[in-house]
C-alpha cells in the first residue's frame, strides 16, 4: 500500500501546534486513508527541536525568525531534514501539508512581517521535499490528491 506523508496537526491526536491548538482533519478522504494506515504524520517544528507552544515564526528570505527576534533557522531546517528523511523511508507517493505554514505551507505563507499578511510561497519542510522530487497537495486539495493516487495504484 502507498504511504503519504502528512502534516501532524492535520492528522489528529497530538498537540503539535505553535499555538496549542487543534487542527485536525476531517475531511472524509483524509480519514479513509488514516483508517487503512497510510498516514506517516510529521510535524516538522517538533521534530526540530522546538517546543509546544513556541513563538509564531516566518520566512524571512533564507531565514526563519520568530515574532520575538529569535533566529530559529537551524530548528527549522532540522525539522524539513527529518521529514524528507521520514518521506525517503517510507517511500511515500506524495505529500499533504497544512497550509500557510512556515514549515508546511505549500502555496502560501506569511510574508515574514508579522502583519498577517499572506504571500505566494512554501514552507521550508515543503521546499526540500519538492527539491528531492516528492509531489506535494495542501490541506485543501484533497480530492485532486486522490484522483492521483487512485492514477497510481491502477
Ligand atoms: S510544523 Fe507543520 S505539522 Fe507542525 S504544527 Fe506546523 S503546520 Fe502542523
Amino acid at each position: 500500500m502507498k504511504k503519504i506523508l502528512v502534516s501532524e496537526c492535520l492528522y489528529g491526536g497530538r498537540i503539535v501546534r505553535y499555538d496549542g491548538g487543534e487542527k485536525a482533519e476531517t475531511d472524509p478522504i483524509f480519514l479513509k486513508w488514516k483508517e487503512e494506515g497510510r498516514l506517516i504524520a510529521i510535524c516538522p517544528e517538533v521534530f526540530g527541536g522546538l517546543p509546544t507552544p513556541r513563538p509564531d515564526s516566518q520566512r524571512v528570505g533564507e531565514k526563519v525568525m520568530s515574532c520575538k527576534g529569535t533566529d530559529v533557522t537551524k530548528e527549522y531546517t532540522k525539522g524539513a531534514e527529518e521529514a524528507l528523511r521520514l518521506a525517503k523511508e517510507n517511500d511515500v507517493i506524495f505529500c499533504v501539508m497544512k497550509q500557510d505554514s512556515p514549515s508546511c505551507g505549500s502555496k502560501t505563507i506569511y510574508d515574514g512581517t508579522f502583519t498577517d499578511t499572506k504571500i505566494p510561497g512554501q514552507g521550508l519542510a515543503v521546499e526540500y521535499l519538492r527539491n528531492a522530487g516528492f509531489k506535494v497537495f495542501g490541506e485543501e486539495d484533497l480530492e485532486e490528491a486522490a484522483k492521483y493516487l487512485a492514477e497510481k495504484e491502477e
